[in-house]
C-alpha cells in the first residue's frame, strides 16, 4: 500500500524514532511545530478515527500508554503537552494511517485556527 506511514512503520522511509514495540512506533515529526513534536502511529494501517471498532480500539489505549511514558521521558509531563488528532479534511489530516501528535515544550494557544 501506497501510505508513507505503513513505509515509516517498516523502515522503508527513514524517520528519527523515539520509540518502536510490535504494535506501535513514534518519531519526530519531520516539520515540528513546537520544540517537541512527535506522532505516535499503529504498526497496522488504520486510515482515521472512522475507523476505530471495537475490533482494534484496543490499540488507541495502547498508544496513550506509551505517550504517557514518552512524555516522561521527554521531561514535558509536568509543563504539559498536547495530544491532538486530525481526522478527515476539515480536521486538517494529511497523512491517512491514523497518527497522534504530542507537542510540548512551548506555551500552546487555544483555540486552534
Ligand atoms: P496531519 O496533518 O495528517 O495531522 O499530520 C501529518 C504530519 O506528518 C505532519 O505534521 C507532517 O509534518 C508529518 N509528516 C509528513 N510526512 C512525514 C515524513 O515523511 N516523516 C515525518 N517524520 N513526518 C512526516
Ligand atoms: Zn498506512
Amino acid at each position: 500500500m501506497d501510505c508513507i506511514f505503513c513505509k515509516i512503520a517498516n523502515g522503508q522511509i527513514p524517520s528519527k524514532k523515539i520509540y518502536e514495540d510490535e504494535k506501535v512506533i513514534a518519531f519526530h515529526d519531520i516539520s515540528p511545530e513546537a520544540p517537541i513534536h512527535f506522532l505516535v502511529i499503529p504498526k497496522d494501517h488504520i486510515q482515521s478515527v472512522n475507523e476505530i471498532s471495537e475490533e482494534n480500539a484496543n490499540i488507541i489505549s495502547h498508544i496513550f500508554l506509551v505517550i504517557n511514558k514518552l512524555v516522561r521521558e521527554l521531561n514535558i509531563e509536568k509543563t504539559g503537552y498536547r495530544v491532538v488528532n486530525n481526522c478527515g479534511k476539515d480536521g486538517g489530516q494529511s497523512v491517512n494511517h491514523i497518527h497522534f501528535h504530542v507537542l510540548g515544550q512551548r506555551e500552546l494557544k487555544w483555540p486552534p485556527g
